[in-house]
């Protein structure tokens, strides 16, 4: 899709402006100088150790930069990270759900919280499991009933009951074995869909980051070696790392 003429750039869900991210003398991320599209699902892939995990935790605010600034939804994030965060969905490897609370009440905890009357979390959550083809009765069940997919796709609708405009996925599709990914990740987009959300997905899985996200970012050693969308990946791949990422092998 082309902007009109002379029409500003859309804002970006997420800007990195020289973000350095250091844990003693090391430096776990370094010049990260970077924007993630609005209304997209961008994956951060790399090897292990490379940063993922720590860019998307500065994105939350549960780290913050050592050094330059970052800016979500247009503006450098708040004192208020409670309130905050209430904008932004997570979900991680491993459903983490509460075992001693029903379906439903995990997955409508925020919502009560937040003061939502039962009838708009009763609707909201009826739409979710729709949408994840979850079994009618679920809401009463408790966690262990359901299978590892199964929890997974309560894990997405935790995340997104307050339809968060940005959602962070953590290796969501990692721990399952690849029938069920794969039917997960169906699920995914399904939701990315229905759903007026920007992602921000850590993936180590190449496959993965193909399917699911139109705009790559490539962290190698704590540093952005490229970012763009596949086909422009593909083009020009900055290292071998790159190429076998878009290309199956160098
Ligand atoms: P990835 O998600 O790409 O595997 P991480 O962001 O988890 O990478 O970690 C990047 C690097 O930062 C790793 O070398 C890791 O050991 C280090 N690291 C992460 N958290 C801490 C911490 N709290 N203290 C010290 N080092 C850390």
């Amino acid at each position: 899709m082309t902007a009109p003429a002379g029409a500003p750039a859309p804002t970006p869900a997420v800007a990195f402006h020289e973000v350095e991210k250091r844990y003693g003398d090391t430096a776990v991320l370094r010049e990260l100088s970077l924007t993630l599209p609005a209304g997209q699902t961008s994956a951060i892939v790399g090897p292990s150790g490379g940063g993922k995990s720590t860019l998307l935790q500065l994105i939350n605010g549960v780290l913050k930069p050592s050094r330059g600034r970052l800016e979500v939804f247009g503006a450098p994030l708040p004192e208020d990270l409670p309130t905050f965060r209430r904008r932004i969905g997570y979900a991680v490897q491993g459903s983490a759900l509460f075992p001693h609370l029903t379906v439903g009440d995990n997955v409508t905890l925020l919502a009560r919280l937040e003061g939502w009357d039962p009838a708009r979390q009763r609707a909201r959550f009826d739409a979710l499991r729709e949408l994840m083809q979850l079994p009618v009765d679920v809401a009463e069940r408790y966690p262990h009933t359901l299978s590892g997919g199964q929890q997974q796709r309560v894990g997405l609708c935790r995340a997104m009951m307050l339809s968060p405009p940005l959602l962070l996925l953590d290796e969501p599709f990692s721990a399952l074995d690849p029938l069920t990914r794969d039917d997960l990740q169906a699920h995914f987009e399904r939701l990315a869909a229905a759903e007026p959300v920007t992602v921000v997905l850590v993936t180590h899985d190449r496959q993965e980051a193909l399917r699911l996200a139109q705009h790559l970012v490539v962290l190698e050693a704590g540093r952005v070696v490229q970012a763009g969308s596949p086909t422009e990946l593909a083009a020009a791949p900055a290292t071998p790392f790159v190429e076998e990422l878009v290309r199956g092998g160098p």
